[in-house]
């Protein structure tokens, strides 16, 4: 299988998470700890999933010119993605996720200040063309300016490059960038939205026909535990998920749209395509934490053929 060349246009974050033993009420101050750091950001994990699945990988995005840029920049180039196009930006401070975690009951709060991703331009995007332009797949999310996002999709589209969005977070996308995607990845709550329904009013199948009939060629809804459905105008193709334990959930969804890039770029079928991405989400559920829970091609064909 030849690999295939993903680009990856996206957002780059440090996740700073402090356990506290309960969230504090506002005003208030409490002492917590432990406290960590962790690399993520959608664009990053779908970048490092897409580049554990096999293929090569080139990011198209913005960190500040802080230690968190400097840390996450060496961190894809050691994972062997192109950051050609990941700049950082002087003034700025790199986008971080600020996340306290109730030790006792493991309820969260998370504060996202999107820092540098917020200033990925059309121009940005636009100077980074050759990027896309060297890729099969054209890989986006909806942590860096819807703008960016619409440009990059014109690029890929103009470019001969598959353009999937992944639509999270969740967000009402106009018609122009729907038109544009070959295919559409959502879970049962982004889906929902984009729908217009509540989540678990209308059955997986509708909503993806719903979904569809909005302009992109295909659409992918995640499942969670229950898999993963196609739709693609013509059949509905549905995968499972595999049966693990899950240790937490986090990146799951990462996980499937990078392998499901990957796959799609190594001319895989959708189906095959699916089945690969779907076992990776599972994968990813059995490890703590976004980037260390990413699985490797190996490990996924493992698993397939156990
Ligand atoms: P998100 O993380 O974006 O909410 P999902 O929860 O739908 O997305 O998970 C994405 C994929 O990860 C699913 O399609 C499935 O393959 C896998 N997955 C998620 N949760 C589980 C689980 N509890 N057991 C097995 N696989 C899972």
């Amino acid at each position: 299988m030849k690999p295939g060349r993903v680009c990856v246009v996206g957002s780059i974050n440090m996740d700073l998470v402090v356990g506290t033993p309960r969230l504090p009420a506002p005003g208030e101050t409490i002492l917590g700890g432990p406290f960590t750091t962790h690399p993520g950001g959608k664009g990053a994990n779908q970048a490092v999933a897409a580049r554990r699945m096999g293929a090569e990988v080139a990011m198209i995005g913005r960190v500040g010119d802080d230690a968190h840029g400097a840390q996450l920049q060496r961190l894809l180039a050691d994972e062997g993605i192109d950051t050609t196009h990941v700049h950082a930006l002087s003034g700025e401070a790199t986008g971080v996720a600020l996340i306290t975690v109730d030790s006792a009951t493991g309820e969260n709060t998370i504060v996202v200040a999107g820092g540098a991703n917020q200033q990925l331009t059309t121009a940005d995007v636009e100077s980074a063309y050759e990027g896309i332009a060297a890729s099969d797949v054209l890989l986006m999310q909806l942590e860096v300016p819807l703008e960016a996002v619409m440009a990059a999709a014109c690029l890929g589209r103009e470019s001969g490059a598959s353009v999937i969005l992944n639509a999270a977070p969740a967000a009402a996308l106009p018609e122009e960038l729907l038109r544009i995607l070959d295919v559409l990845i959502v879970n049962e709550s982004e889906a929902a939205l984009l729908a217009g329904a509540a989540v678990g009013e209308e059955e997986p199948e509708a909503l993806a026909r719903t979904l569809r009939d909005k302009g992109p060629a295909s659409v992918v809804l995640t499942l969670g535990a229950r898999g993963a459905l196609h739709w693609n105008g013509d059949i509905v193709r549905t995968v499972s998920a595999l049966e693990v334990n899950p240790l937490d959930t986090v990146a799951a969804g990462d996980a499937f749209a990078g392998a499901l890039a990957a796959g799609l770029a190594s001319g895989l079928s959708m189906e095959a395509a699916l089945r690969r991405a779907a076992a990776a989400g599972s994968l990813a559920t059995t490890k703590a934490g976004a980037i260390p829970s990413l699985p490797t091609r190996t490990a996924v064909e493992a698993a397939l053929t156990r």
